[in-house]
C-alpha cells in the first residue's frame, strides 16, 4: 500500500468564504499516483470546514445565510468570546464538517452526480491549511 500526503493552504480576503477545491484534491491523486485507494480531505482548523455539495452560487449564498442565522457573529453572546470574537466560526465549522473521504477509482475521484469538495472558511483573513491524505495502490 501507497501514502500520499499534502497540505493545501488558504488566506481569505473575507471572514467567510466557500472555495472550490476538487481541482486541487484531484491534481494530489494524480501526483501520489495511486490508481485504487481512498483519499482523506480536512481542515486543520477548528473554524473552517471542508465539504462536499453541489458548485452552485445560489447554494453558496444559502449555506452562509443559514449559517448565519443558526449561529449570528457577535462578539456579546458567546461563552466562547472571551478574548476572542470567533464563537460562531466555531459552531458554523461544527455543521458544515471537518473532512470528507472519497473513494479513487482509476486514478479519479469517485463523485456521485454534481458531487464538489469545497473548504468553508469561517474565520479567515489568516493563513490556514487543509491536509490531504490518500492511501491505495
Ligand atoms: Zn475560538
Amino acid at each position: 500500500m501507497k501514502s500520499f500526503r499534502k497540505e493545501l493552504f488558504f488566506t481569505t480576503d473575507k471572514r467567510y468564504q466557500l472555495i472550490h477545491i476538487t481541482d486541487a484534491v484531484q491534481k494530489a491523486v494524480n501526483e501520489s499516483g495511486i490508481k485504487e485507494g481512498l483519499c482523506l480531505v480536512n481542515a486543520m482548523h477548528i473554524t473552517a470546514s471542508v465539504f462536499i455539495n453541489d458548485n452552485e452560487s445560489g447554494l453558496h449564498q444559502d449555506y452562509l445565510e443559514w449559517l448565519e442565522k443558526l449561529a449570528p457573529y457577535s462578539r456579546e453572546g458567546y461563552h466562547h468570546n472571551v478574548g476572542e470574537d470567533n464563537g460562531d466560526a466555531h459552531l458554523k465549522r461544527q455543521i458544515m464538517g471537518r473532512e470528507v473521504v472519497v473513494a479513487i477509482t482509476n486514478g479519479k475521484l469517485d463523485f456521485g452526480p454534481w458531487e464538489a469538495i469545497f473548504y468553508g472558511e469561517f474565520d479567515g483573513r489568516r493563513k490556514k491549511r487543509v491536509l490531504i491524505k490518500i492511501i491505495g495502490e
